[in-house]
Parts: C-alpha cells; sequence; structure tokens
C-alpha cells in the first residue's frame, strides 16, 4: 500500500506519530511510526479512525457570511469575509476599546498560529483577552509547576515510565484518555511485575482496573488526602530526603509545621480511604528508587486544581523524587498542542516564551522583539476562558473569536455559553467543519484547513516538538489557521504580519524562547524538517535536545530553589444537599474524542460508544427504581438532562458519572455541561468540572422512534434509545 507520509496525530497530547497509507482521495490505513519516541508504533483506535474524519462533506469549504442569526449563511470569498470581520472589529476597538474584543482557541491550534495570535492581539491590538481551551484542561498544571518549581513544563519523559519502581496515577483515566502511554505503563508492569501502579480515583475506571491499588477517593479530597501521604512520609516513615530538602528546596519548615498539625484520622475520613491503605501507599512511595505520578483533569478541573497540584509536587520535593530518570511529577495534556499554546503565550496571562504579562520585563521584551512601543502590551491578564462568556452576557465584549474548538459543547454551565454568544454583536468562528454546535451560534464561519492539510509545529505531552508536514490539500477555500489570521492583520492596516510560509512564522517565533526555559532556539524550521521531533529545552543547533530537566537540581527560581507550597483541603464549591444530593462527574471515554466534530464520523467509534449515558451505582439505582437503559432525569442549579441509565459499581454511591462528548447535534439541550458549574479557581481561572451537585429523578421512556432535532443549518435524526450510530447529516 502507498505510504501517504507522516504526521503527529491531531487528538490527545500523547503526540503519537503515525504514517497513513493510500492516495490523497481515501486513506486505507493509519499505524503508529515504529521508531516514533512517544508511541514506540503504538496507536489507540481514534488514532487508526482518522480517515473517515478528512474528505466529510460537513467541512467547510469557503467563508460564510450571514446580516443576523435567523438568516441563513451565504458563502463569500476571503476577501469579503476579512474585510467584514475587520470593519467591525475596528468599529469596535473605536468606539469601546481593545477590552470589548477576545479570541477564544483551543490547543488544536498549532504553534504558528497560537504565536500569530499573541503577536496580533496582545502586541498589536492591546488586548490582552487571548485565551484558549486549555484553560479548561490544563491551566492548574500550568500554575502549579510555576509556583511549586519556577517554570511551566513536565521535568521528565515518557522514558521515565520503565525506570520507575511506582507510578501514581492520580486524577487521570489514562487508559482511556491516553491510552498509548498507558499501554507503554502496562508493558512495562509486564516486563518487570515488581514495578507498582497505584491509581487514585473516585471512579474504577479502566486504569483503576489494571492498576495494584486502587484508592476510590472521596470526590474532591486530593489535597487532604496528598496531605495525609506527607505527613505518613515525613513523620512515620522518615522517608523525606534531608540533602535535597536542605539544598534545593525553600518553604520546608512551613510545609513540616503544616504537616505536624494535621490529624490523620479527620484527614482519612475526608478521603474515604482507611489509614491501613495510605500507609501502604505510603511505604511503597518511601521505598522507591523512582517515583513518578502521572495526573491530569482530575487534579486540573477543580476550584483548588493549582494547591492539588502543589501537594502532589510537594511530595516529590519532600522525598527528593524530582531531576532524575524514572521520577517527577508529569502532567498530561489533553490536546496535541496545549503546551505549544502554553510556549507561544496564547493563555490571556502569558506572552511567548513562558513570560506573563504582569512582568514589566517580560512585557519590554517581547515589545522590542515585535518593534512595538513600550506600553503597548497591557500589564493586566486579560478575560479567561470562563469570564470571556461572562463579560460576553454582560456586554462587556463585543465581539469573540472562537478558533478550532467547540465551546457550545466543552464549556461548563452551557444554558449561560448560549445567553452570552447570543448577544455578542459578532461571532467569528474559524473551524474545519459546520455544522458544530459553535459554528451553528456564529455571524461569520472561516474555513479552516485541518492536521493532514498544512505543514504545523506541535508540543506534546514531554516536551517533545514535532513538526507534520501537508499531506492533502484542504477542501475549497480552506486555509491554514496562521494564514486565516495573518491575512485578517493585514486587512487591519497592521505591519509585521506579511508571511510566505508557516516556516517565517515558526524561525520568528523560536528567538523569543532564547535563555528561557522552553528555550526552543535550536529548533530552526530546517532543522525539524529533518530531524522531526526534538524536546526542549534545545538552545542550540548541534543541541541534541533534553529528555529530562532539572538533572542538576537547580530550579529557575531566584535562588534556583524549588518551593513547598502549603495548601489545605478545601470543598468543592457547589456541595450535594437535601435538594441536589449527588455528586456530578464528568469525564472522557477511549472511542471519542472531545465534543465527537470528528470522532462520530467514524462508524466503528460510533459503533463502541453510540451515546451518551449517566453511570449510577447499583445502590442508587435500586433506591431510584432504575434499571439499566432506563431514562434519568438528572437536574442541577443551571440545568436538566435526559440519559439513559447505565448501572455499575464504578462509581461510588452518591455519584454520577456523565460522559462530556455529546452536544446539542445529538440532543438538543441534552449535553453534561448543561449541568456542570462555572466556578473557577482563584489563579488558574479553571472551572470545577469535575464535581457539582446534582438530583436524579426516574422519568418515563420517550416513545419508540426517531425525533430529529432540528439545528438551524441541518439536522440530526437521533436514535432514541441512543442505542445504534448517531449519524450526522450537513
Ligand atoms: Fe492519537 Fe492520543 Fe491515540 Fe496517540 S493516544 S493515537 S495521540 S489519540
Amino acid at each position: 500500500m502507498a505510504t501517504l507520509g507522516e504526521t503527529i496525530c491531531p487528538y490527545c497530547g500523547v503526540g503519537c506519530r503515525l504514517r497513513l497509507e493510500g492516495t490523497t482521495a481515501k486513506i486505507n490505513l493509519v499505524r503508529g511510526v515504529e521508531n516514533a519516541p512517544a508511541n514506540l508504533g503504538r496507536i489507540c483506535a481514534k488514532g487508526a479512525q482518522l480517515g473517515p474524519t478528512i474528505h466529510t462533506s460537513d467541512r467547510l469549504t469557503s467563508p460564510l457570511l450571514r446580516r443576523s442569526r435567523n438568516d441563513a449563511f451565504q458563502a463569500a470569498d476571503w476577501d469579503t469575509a476579512l474585510s467584514h470581520v475587520a470593519e467591525i472589529f475596528t468599529d469596535i476597538l473605536h468606539t469601546h476599546g481593545p477590552e470589548a474584543i477576545a479570541f477564544y482557541g483551543s490547543g488544536q491550534l498549532d504553534s504558528e498560529t497560537a504565536y500569530l495570535v499573541t503577536k496580533l492581539f496582545k502586541g498589536h491590538l492591546g488586548c490582552n483577552n487571548t485565551d484558549s481551551n486549555s484553560r479548561l484542561c490544563m491551566a492548574a498544571a500550568a500554575a502549579g509547576y510555576r509556583t511549586s518549581l519556577g517554570s511551566d513544563g513536565p521535568p521528565g519523559c515518557y522514558d521515565d515510565i520503565e525506570l520507575a519502581d511506582v507510578i501514581l496515577v492520580i486524577g487521570s483515566n489514562m487508559a482511556e484518555a491516553h491510552p498509548v502511554t498507558f499501554d507503554r505503563i502496562r508493558a512495562s508492569k509486564k516486563a518487570r511485575p515488581e514495578q507498582k501502579l497505584i491509581v487514585v480515583d473516585p471512579r474504577r475506571t479502566l486504569t483503576a482496573e489494571a492498576a495494584d491499588i486502587h484508592l476510590a477517593v472521596t470526590p474532591g479530597s486530593d489535597i487532604a488526602l496528598l496531605t495525609a501521604l506527607g505527613r505518613i512520609l515525613l513523620l512515620h516513615l522518615n522517608a523525606a530526603d534531608p540533602s535535597f530538602i536542605s539544598g534545593h528546596t525553600a518553604g520546608f519548615e512551613d510545609y513540616r509545621r503544616f504537616l505536624v498539625r494535621q490529624d490523620l484520622s479527620e484527614l482519612c475520613a475526608a478521603t474515604g480511604v482507611a489509614e491501613s491503605q495510605l500507609f501502604k501507599l505510603a511505604r511503597l512511595i518511601a521505598g522507591a528508587r523512582g517515583f513518578l505520578s502521572f495526573y491530569c483533569m482530575g487534579l486540573n478541573q477543580s476550584t483548588v486544581g493549582m494547591w492539588k497540584n502543589n501537594s502532589l509536587i510537594n511530595l516529590h520535593l519532600l522525598t527528593g523524587q524530582i531531576g532524575k530518570p524514572g521520577a517527577g511529577p508529569f502532567s498530561l495534556t489533553g490536546q496535541p498542542n496545549a503546551m505549544g499554546g502554553r510556549e507561544t503565550g496564547l493563555l490571556s496571562h502569558q506572552l511567548p516564551g513562558y513570560r506573563i504579562v504582569e512582568d514589566s520585563e517580560d512585557r519590554r521584551c517581547v515589545e522590542q522583539f515585535w518593534g512595538r512601543t513600550q506600553g503597548s502590551i497591557r500589564p493586566q491578564p486579560g478575560l479567561t476562558a470562563v469570564e470571556m462568556f461572562r463579560a460576553l452576557e454582560k456586554g462587556q465584549l463585543k465581539a469573540i473569536w472562537i478558533t478550532a474548538t467547540n465551546p457550545a459543547v466543552s464549556l461548563p454551565d452551557l444554558h449561560q455559553v448560549r445567553r452570552a454568544l447570543s448577544r455578542a454583536r459578532l461571532v467569528v468562528v474559524q473551524d474545519a467543519y459546520h455544522p458544530t454546535e459553535t459554528t451553528r451560534l456564529a455571524d461569520v464561519l472561516l474555513p479552516a484547513a485541518q492536521w493532514g492539510e498544512k505543514e504545523w509545529t506541535s508540543t506534546n505531552s514531554e516536551r517533545m516538538v514535532s513538526f507534520s508536514p501537508k499531506l492533502f490539500d484542504p477542501p475549497g477555500q480552506a486555509l491554514p489557521d496562521w494564514e486565516i489570521l495573518a491575512r485578517f492583520a493585514q486587512k487591519l492596516g497592521l505591519p509585521g504580519f506579511r508571511y510566505e510560509s508557516r516556516d517565517q512564522v515558526w524561525d520568528e517565533f523560536i528567538p523569543l524562547t532564547a535563555g528561557r526555559p522552553c528555550d526552543m532556539t535550536g529548533m530552526t524550521s530546517a532543522r525539524l524538517r529533518q530531524e522531526v521531533s526534538l524536546q526542549w529545552p534545545c538552545p542550540t543547533a548541534d543541541h541534541p535536545g533534553t529528555k529530562r530537566r532539572y538533572l542538576d537540581r537547580r530550579f529557575p527560581t531566584p535562588d534556583g530553589k524549588a518551593r513547598f507550597i502549603v495548601c489545605t483541603h478545601r470543598d468543592p464549591r457547589e456541595l450535594p444537599d437535601h435538594e441536589f444530593p449527588f455528586v456530578l462527574t464528568t469525564g472522557r471515554l477511549y472511542a471519542h474524542w472531545h465534543t465527537l466534530t470528528r470522532t462520530a464520523k467514524s462508524d466503528k467509534l460510533v459503533r463502541r460508544e453510540p451515546g451518551p449515558f449517566a453511570e449510577i451505582n447499583p445502590a442508587d439505582a435500586e433506591k431510584l427504581s432504575l434499571k439499566e437503559g432506563d431514562l434519568v432525569q438528572i437536574s442541577s442549579r443551571r440545568g436538566t438532562v435526559r440519559l439513559p441509565a447505565r448501572i455499575s459499581t464504578r462509581v461510588k454511591p452518591g455519584m454520577v458519572f456523565v460522559p462530556f462528548h455529546w452536544g446539542d447535534l445529538f440532543g438538543e439541550g441534552n449535553a453534561a455541561n448543561y449541568l456542570t458549574i462555572s466556578a473557577i479557581g482563584r489563579v488558574a481561572k479553571q472551572p470545577e468540572l469535575k464535581f457539582c451537585a446534582v438530583a436524579l429523578e426516574k422519568v418515563p421512556a420517550r416513545p419508540t422512534g426517531e425525533r430529529a432535532t432540528s439545528i438551524g443549518e441541518g439536522t440530526i435524526p437521533l436514535p432514541l434509545s441512543f442505542g445504534s450510530s448517531a449519524s450526522r447529516q450537513a
């Protein structure tokens, strides 16, 4: 079979390199590339099923405009569409100032685009309101690294898996959300049966089923658990590493005093885990030569997500388990280029090269680089994801440009999101597909080329920067995202946005990382085209890249020391009560990716997980007289949905789990995020998508047959039982 070429998978942050076989018109087979460091030949079902997601009938092939949301879209050429958007943006900027516009992107955006967004909005328009759906995934992880270690970015690499004695997976269902990395853990355990896998998760997930020890903690109790472990390690097992602590950390005495004050039985009660289990886990950590931890949304999607990260990193500092092979805290990223967005300054508080807008020296340096006058970049962080949609609803924001994401499914409190978008004067959505739940709420649609249709650069969870070539042409007038942004900037009459190629954008960006923790100066376009993947820091053209950071045990803080950070347990923002007595937690499934814009196009994936469900413990089901497949109404203070019940001991009594993938295209008003709370953390501003209070009630089954849901531009026939493929007809 003819090989079309290789690409980084456009789905999760594992960053698998895939080989496509077939023709430009039809992909017949997708395989993992054997010598690719991130996946070593492995692939999961989502990557393998990329073929059906490319040449589909719902691809956006030209810009579409409409006068009002009640009108149908009309096709336009690029010049007309971008002139129209530029005119309205200019008017809003003159009338209301740069605080009235915003850009909301995602970790699906390549680094070239994320860099140009930062340059355009923060550097030239004086607007820091750029954020991305990475805010929903790993803002707390980025903040945790920065406050504890002095810099964002994971210390270790995937090769640490085989070298660790104990692997702790906390708040991550890796087996489903990062399956290839989890397969590597399984293979490592098989080769070294003495290696221990501990999983901390309120649900008995597929990941938990593979563990030597599964701690089914009470939802929201991670800080109590990590504090209890710290206390046991320090005071009961004498497992602290005094020379690491004295030589390479600060704040230990405060942390020690904090641990001494803690009551172990109270902490255990908060976690719902027996003291003996915690001692067992602590003994394993204490005895490990290499202690490696993986974590993801379960720690991050919380109003105290940053503190959860700090609490975990405290354990690594306490035991000296960082800055050596087989050890360290390893945050998994959900999207293929969430890391690249952080490096290029896409989040509202960031600037390129892990700089931040509050730092005057950081601003000055970037302003100078872009040839901007001092003071061009605002010193205050812009609006974050949830804040943007609140500001839209209040009328403070007038226009939003949304790219490569589907906030009308993925943000919390979707009724609020819909109200917010309905109040906007201008909603621009740049996407590969239409309809999505968000494109149908837009005024202007801009067609984007997707992964195989352009050259692009991304950084995976282990800091591996990869170049992906163009393999086939985009449909119609679709353009790479970076080119759309560059053309728009030119329409605004701004200097510095004339690029001939993606190479020019990348090569302009990387000098901004010189001398920074994420130094990529040595990764020129020419080199990446040859060597394909390199791990930062990589400061010179002959530097081989860096597998592990902090091997010298110096951290990028003013005194070179990592910080212990004292964090006390805080309850989630909305606790169950008599009216809403259950805890709702949301999450992902193996077969699907985010909001289904791609994975729903694969019959194989849809057959595996055909529709949404509510996972309920048998004891609760009995009390509610629910049987498998019965329709259950789930209500929170924000909304109500109806889903078939899946009765399972995977969840504890008092909990209900709903996957968040399915949006309005598959059942109007029935998405999990109509229920979730938009409460955000104080520093990381990440919403608490893992915890809110809900009520459950059995409702009569709908009559058999199909219900058609009108979605304006298209109609989706919905199988009422969710038992068969939810086909999409655009
Ligand atoms: Fe793609 Fe992630 Fe699956 Fe790898 S593990 S093939 S990156 S979805």
